[in-house]
């Protein structure tokens, strides 16, 4: 029978092959830079072959995200792939696609450190991203339509699965932590499905699908994936049934909710967390539950994704030491959705595992990328990192608050090299109405007092907030410019209103007269237009953010280190000629 539209747990279950176990692939699809691995899959992977399942589940992983770049800068180097990037014809981009992966693969290490050779390939590097991510999300959507696409798009994709297909899974789970990533996604399961012709995965049939990641768990309204959603395309739009591709969605965190399946598939029962259903015409949604023990999950498992294969000449793993957000009052946020409520692993236990990492895998550098580290809790991560002897170096992100320069110091010691500062604005004013719990006078003393202490500050900044006034971006402006000297990366955006945010549910409360939905929106966008009584319009903020560009492009080290912030760490994590520190290298 196959997947329909109204899923109820006892219909269509896969069967595994005689004689082998279930096996499950994990998938990270396209399209987003691949300079680390993914942290979701490595830890959904751990968690299945800790919970007793044994024999009876294989696991695997696979980065088709990284497998998409490295088959694309394949297919451009011997011309079966052909693109041009702005202003360069299309032998130039090859060329210099080539030399930008090379770059970023460490193919010459020393050269990397080269600020204006790195800013060079860097821009090559996004725009190829850019583009090369607009073509196939295109041909992704076309295939979902059923549209021609070239024959040659059709055996990209094709190949870009031929691992999984290979691998034979019951079930494909797909992890997706950017909406970006959704299109390709659905297309990839559309193929993994067989039903553009007559192949079949195994004879046990096609495999079942299973959606899953952070997009969907802020989205208020999941469930509408289940459904026809609107497939915009080429100026157009068509429909698809996704319900009919999707057979499981689940929401919330994954370990139990997979787990859950997994057992499900082997012996049916209904009960899978956060699972996303059908019933009766209406769509359910079970109860999220997640692990509350975080000192009880296991090591994240990066076997099937060696961190060496990365986009970065030194490897960069991601680590999740606490889950949720414990400050959860900014305005304009949803992030907060994403986890249930705040937990922490101990900072022994964080800085074991760091260890723990550093040993399997020969990797010395971590993205921490918890929501915010709290002074407190940097302070004690630093002293076991300290009393452990352990020689790593890592980022994490910060709410600028309560950080005295005694534990950025010691913070520095234990090998932290570049924090992430949710700064937003510099506007006293606006900070409070965003709820921000913080003040530009100690905002600018806390970078000072990080850069001093060897810590690199990258900041997050939007512009726009509504009732946001002229004189109000102004000073953000000036604020960046008179703390240049602490400021190595920038992040800059536009305020984008987001369904479920405080600013949504209270919308006069922030000057917003009206709330307009978008004609035109990606299925799982959250983002909507608004009008505003107080401050600049939108259409002044969007002038005015084009008009700021030039200045905010001169903020920081580095144009690009706002997004490639693997990058970013290895620049902070490398001692400055002769500087005589009392914290030693780390092996690279
Ligand atoms: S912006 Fe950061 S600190 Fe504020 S609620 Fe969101 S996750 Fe928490």
């Amino acid at each position: 029978m196959p997947a329909g539209p109204h899923y109820s747990p006892n219909d269509s279950k896969p069967k595994p092959v005689a004689g082998r176990p279930l096996r499950i692939a994990l998938v990270f699809p396209p399209a987003v830079l691949p300079t680390s691995p993914p942290l979701g899959i490595a830890s959904l992977k751990a968690w299945l072959q800790s919970v007793g399942l044994d024999a009876s589940v294989e696991v695997r992983n696979f980065d088709l995200n990284l497998a998409y770049f490295e088959q694309a800068a394949r297919w451009l180097d011997d011309r079966r792939l052909q693109m041009s990037l702005r202003k360069i014809d299309i032998e130039t981009t090859a060329r210099k696609v080539k030399a930008a992966v090379d770059f970023f693969c460490g193919k010459e290490a020393e050269a990397f450190f080269d600020l204006s050779l790195y800013d060079e390939h860097a821009s090559i590097y996004t725009g190829f991203g850019s583009v090369l991510n607009g073509l196939f999300d295109n041909f992704a959507r076309k295939i979902l339509l059923d549209l021609p696409v070239p024959a040659l798009a059709g055996g990209f994709f094709e190949d870009l699965l031929g691992p999984v297909k290979a691998f034979e899974p019951d079930l494909t789970g797909f992890s997706i932590l950017f909406s970006q990533q959704l299109f390709f996604a659905l297309a990839l399961a559309k193929l993994c499905k067989g039903w553009n012709g007559p192949r079949k995965v195994s004879d046990q049939g096609p495999p079942k699908i299973a959606f899953g990641g952070a997009t969907f768990s802020v989205m208020p309204d999941p469930g509408r994936l289940l459904a026809s959603i609107p497939v915009p395309v080429g100026g157009g739009q068509g429909k698809v049934d996704a319900g009919r591709l999707i057979d499981y969605l689940i929401v919330g965190e994954g370990e139990k909710g997979l787990e859950a399946l997994a057992k499900s598939l082997l012996c049916p029962n209904d009960g899978v967390p956060g699972l996303v259903h059908r019933k009766d015409g209406k769509i359910m949604t079970n109860p999220a539950q997640g692990v509350s023990d975080l000192d009880a999950l296991p090591l994240p498992d990066f076997s099937d994704m060696p961190p060496g294969r990365y986009h970065s000449p030194t490897p960069v793993l991601p680590y999740l030491s606490s889950r949720g957000c414990p400050w959860r009052r900014c305005a304009f946020c949803t992030h907060q959705k994403t986890y249930l409520h705040y937990r922490e692993e101990h900072a022994a236990a964080t800085a074991a595992r760091l260890s723990l990492l550093q040993e399997s895998y020969g990797v010395s550098h971590f993205c921490l990328v918890d929501e915010m580290l709290r002074p407190r809790r940097l302070d004690k991560i630093a002293e076991e990192l300290i009393r452990r002897n352990t020689r790593v170096r890592f980022s994490a992100y910060a709410r600028p608050s309560g950080f005295s320069p005694r534990v950025l110091e010691k913070a520095h010691r234990a090998g932290l090299r570049v924090l992430m500062w949710g700064v937003e604005s510099a506007s006293r004013r606006v900070l409070d109405l965003m709820g921000k719990g913080t003040n530009p006078q100690e905002v600018e003393t806390i970078l000072h007092s990080a850069e001093s202490a060897g810590i690199w500050n990258l900041l997050f900044v939007i512009f726009g907030f509504p009732t946001e006034t002229k004189a109000e971006w102004l000073s953000t402006l000036d604020f960046l410019d008179s703390c240049r000297e602490s400021i190595h990366a920038l992040s800059r955006s536009r305020f984008i209103l987001l369904e479920g945010s405080k600013v949504f549910l209270n919308p006069r409360r922030y000057g917003i007269s009206r709330i307009i939905d978008r004609p035109q929106r990606d299925p799982v966008s959250i983002a909507y237009d608004y009008e505003v009584t107080e401050g600049l319009t939108v259409e002044e903020a969007s002038v005015m953010f084009k008009e700021s560009l030039a200045r905010l492009s001169a903020v920081g080290r580095s144009p690009r280190f706002g997004q490639l912030r693997e990058h970013l760490l290895l620049y902070a994590s490398r001692p400055s000629p002769g500087a005589i520190s009392s914290n030693p290298p780390v092996s690279e």
